[in-house]
């Protein structure tokens, strides 16, 4: 796949961009004012939904076509190109023929294959820019997926929104941010760039800060945020949005930090780390390859003896005293139950392969 770089797409956004705007373009002057309010801070794109996907209808479900023009002239006002979600084909050629900059695919369309494929037969023959947000749920594939689609039309100048993922247990969060996925995106993907969207990962703005923070130091691309005048009374998410002057503030006491390709002294100085890191995780690996060994023979005996795989007591014994062990050593519970329970499983699924092959 052959990904161009956001920093080459030829409209002036830096290694940090800023995105920033209203959820949903309201009224002419609502974006106008928004985007006058926007003027001096680090904005690099201005944002704002014109076709909205609501999970009830019923809600505001955003202006249609004739916001575009408004958008336009927020365009304008602070000389940023604009960005709009599009989820169908009509939208692709009204933004098309309104000569938006950039696209953006929402997540609750990038789901669906379907409809990802209908966006890309109406963009074959353009090379606009197209961001494409995580899916709703946590599937990396998806996700990779639609960016492949949009590859295969043509479309090089592609980059990740990370929006967080639906989790119903999920109390802190609108949208759980699971970190490893944009992370994973980017191996997967060398030379994406993935923008954080900390608004809907957060629902309420109070977070949007810590997250911002968390994103940059993720080493994530960028940051789009929702953004409006009057954010109390916004026609669709108003927790979550904050006004242009927060939004300066939040960015003005981010900490950004310096790319190791600026230092080349601590990338020495890091290898060392590196190659003392290489050599623990070797000899994790030969532990644990030693203890998955013994776990055979463990189950050869149960075999032999006609033991069940499962000794519950046992189980509770080691997860106790191991649980208890890696506490004190300043290990989290909650790590080191993920981590034993995988262990655990995998030893399970051993036991339970050794006593199929022995019936046969
Ligand atoms: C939005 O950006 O306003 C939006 C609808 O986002 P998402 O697709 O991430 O829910
Ligand atoms: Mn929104």
């Amino acid at each position: 796949m052959e990904i161009i770089d956001i920093q080459d797409w030829g409209l002036g956004l830096s290694e940090h961009v800023l995105i920033a705007g209203p959820c949903s373009a309201e009224s002419a002057q609502q974006v106008e004012s928004i985007a006058k309010g926007l003027r001096g801070s680090n904005i690099e794109m201005f944002r704002a939904g014109v076709w909205k996907p609501r999970t009830r209808p019923g809600s505001f479900e955003g202006i249609g076509t004739e916001a575009l023009e408004w958008i336009n002239n927020a365009k304008d006002i602070l000389n940023v190109p604009v960005t709009v979600e599009v989820a169908n084909t009509a939208h692709v050629e009204a933004a098309l023929k309104a000569n938006i900059d950039v696209l953006w695919i929402g997540a609750r369309t990038t789901v669906n294959p379907f409809s990802v494929q209908e966006i890309c037969e109406a963009l074959k023959g353009t090379d606009i820019p197209v961001m494409v947000k995580n899916p709703i749920n946590p599937d990396l594939q998806l996700w990779i997926g639609a960016i492949e689609r949009l590859n295969k039309v043509g479309i090089k100048k592609v980059a990740g929104i990370h929006r967080g993922f639906s989790d119903p247990y999920e109390k802190r969060y609108r949208n759980k941010p699971e970190w490893s996925m944009p992370i994973h995106l980017k191996r997967m993907l060398p030379g994406i760039s993935v923008v954080c969207d900390p608004s809907h990962i957060c629902g309420t703005r109070e977070i949007i800060a810590s997250v911002s923070q968390r994103a940059i130091n993720f080493g994530l691309d960028g940051l789009m945020i929702e953004t409006h005048h009057d954010p109390d009374n916004a026609w669709s998410d108003a927790k979550q949005q904050i006004t242009p002057d927060m939004l300066k503030i939040i960015y003005e006491n981010l900490s950004f930090r310096e790319t190791l390709d600026k230092h080349p002294e601590a990338i020495n100085e890091l290898d060392e780390y590196r190659q003392k890191i290489d050599l623990v995780d070797t000899q994790l690996i030969e532990l644990l390859a030693d203890r998955f060994q013994i776990i055979k023979q463990i189950g050869e005996y149960k075999q032999k003896h006609n033991l069940a795989v499962f000794q519950p007591s046992r189980w509770q014994d080691v997860m106790e005293s191991r649980i208890k062990s890696g506490v004190q050593k300043n290990m989290t519970e909650k790590f080191m139950k993920s981590f034993l329970f995988a262990v655990h499983e995998e030893s399970v699924k051993t036991q339970e392969a050794q006593l199929k092959e022995g019936k046969h």
